[in-house]
């Protein structure tokens, strides 16, 4: 169709219009990097939140402030406050948002730069948060005032939020502002996550997660005498030896039709979290630690899961070691208690997010767009699950593997041409024309 040459022109000049921005797109990232919006406890989002704000409310955005009280972690000392900006095009149409978590993870040991200085060395900006995610947020802003600055007319609305506590589930996050409506239809059509999952690749989803404690009992007695008492710890080993050799063969067999990166992800995963038995450990004190038989040893597991597999049958399967083991040894007790759970979510890679996107590398990087799924779970799930909304992707700048590391960056260039690819994928999705 006609329109088609006609955005192709509009396109070109979009994308030269974001060349010029390389500083500008690497000073806004440096910015939000020196807001050290650490999660836990939640620091400096206020300050996060209007400096988003301030930013596209100067750009004719009507911006919404939006603090989850009441949430899991809000408080006056650590205000869960979103931030939510609209700007709404020429006439009645589809809505595309983009939503990026606003908070980082502590910086940890091995920095070599300073986390939250906000360095520009060699292409690159430096600290905590460039990667994951603030590098994929300044992108998706550029890429929005491009096309403003352009002054493309445009139906529908443009959205931009920047959401807290992804790092710790979302919950006074995405998923308290999916509970009111922001992350559906009729508001929202189309969500593009910026996460870092490589500039040339659009990740349709996630595995599903069950975390669980097992707690195996025993009964106490004294260390000289074991004979007396139930090890708890023993009984645990026991347990450890039936998952490694029951339990992780038969996962290692289960592979999925997501495209789940790195590759040994690609099927259904168990770690162990932590596992303590016994008597607190005395490192730092002087003294013996008592002689006693363990009677409470306790493991966390973290079980990763395919849309393939139902949550139900991924929990039956530990419940069967349990009781087989109760059956084999007279003395085994135990106790399983769900801690956290989140099921898989995929788009299909046929939906108009993942199209467009996939047009829009290719135009870019002139290569077909990879599509992948992401090994651990963000806040995607809110929006398909609260928001039932299944017209959601991530995409954005960055290597996975440099999220939550010391050193984190992100590469300028790359924050540029995803900066394209998310401005004309937007495009696409508004106008829905195909080139
Ligand atoms: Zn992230």
């Amino acid at each position: 169709m006609a329109a088609a040459t006609q955005s192709h022109d509009i396109k070109d000049d979009l994308f030269a219009r974001l060349e010029d921005r390389y500083d500008e797109v690497a000073e806004l990232t440096a910015s939000l990097i020196r807001l050290p919006t650490v999660n836990p406890p939640g620091d400096a989002y206020e300050p996060c939140a209007r400096l988003l704000g301030d930013r596209l409310a100067a750009r004719g955005f009507t911006v919404e402030y939006l603090r989850a009280e009441g949430a899991v972690g809000d408080s006056d000392r650590y205000p869960r406050l979103n931030v939510v900006a609209r700007i709404d095009g020429s006439g009645p149409g589809p809505c595309v948002h983009f939503n990026s978590h606003i908070d980082v993870v502590a910086p940890g040991e091995g920095w070599t730069v300073d986390p939250f200085a906000g360095e520009i060395r060699d292409g690159r900006v430096y600290g905590r948060g460039a990667c994951d995610m603030k590098g994929g947020l300044a992108a998706s802003i550029i890429a929005v005032e491009s096309i403003l600055d352009h002054g493309i007319d445009f139906p529908g609305a443009i959205e931009i939020s920047g959401t807290v506590d992804e790092e710790t589930g979302g919950y006074a996050g995405v998923a308290w502002l999916a509970e009111r409506g922001h992350f559906s239809p009729p508001r929202v059509d189309h969500v593009i996550i910026p996460e870092p999952l490589y500039k040339d690749a659009v990740c349709l989803g996630h595995r599903g997660v069950w975390w669980s404690e097992v707690e195996v009992r025993g009964r106490i007695a004294h260390g000289s005498m074991p004979f007396l008492g139930v090890s708890a710890i023993r009984g645990m080993g026991a347990l450890l030896a039936k998952i490694e050799d029951e339990l992780y063969p038969r996962l290692a067999q289960r592979r999925t039709r997501m495209p789940v990166i790195p590759d040994p992800a690609r099927q259904s995963t168990l770690n162990f979290n932590s596992l303590h038995g016994g008597l607190p450990e005395q490192n730092d004190v002087d003294g013996f630690p008592s002689a006693l038989v363990a009677d409470r040893c306790r493991l966390v597991l973290d079980r990763r899961y395919l849309l393939e597999e139902a949550e139900d049958d991924v929990k039956q399967e530990v419940v069967d070691l349990l009781e087989a083991l109760k059956a084999e040894r007279p003395d085994f007790d135990y106790q399983l208690r769900d801690l956290w759970s989140v099921p898989p979510t995929m788009t299909e890679p046929d939906a108009p997010v993942v199209r467009a996107l996939d047009r829009a590398i290719e135009a870019v990087l002139g290569a077909p767009a990879r599509h992948v799924a992401s090994p651990g779970t963000y806040d995607q799930k809110h929006v398909a699950r609260i928001g039932h909304l299944k017209d959601c992707v991530a995409y954005g700048p960055g290597i996975l593997e440099l999220a939550h590391q010391p050193d984190e960056y992100i590469e300028i260039d790359d924050m540029v041409a995803s900066a394209k690819i998310m401005a004309a994928a937007a495009l696409d999705l508004l106008n829905e024309v195909s080139p």
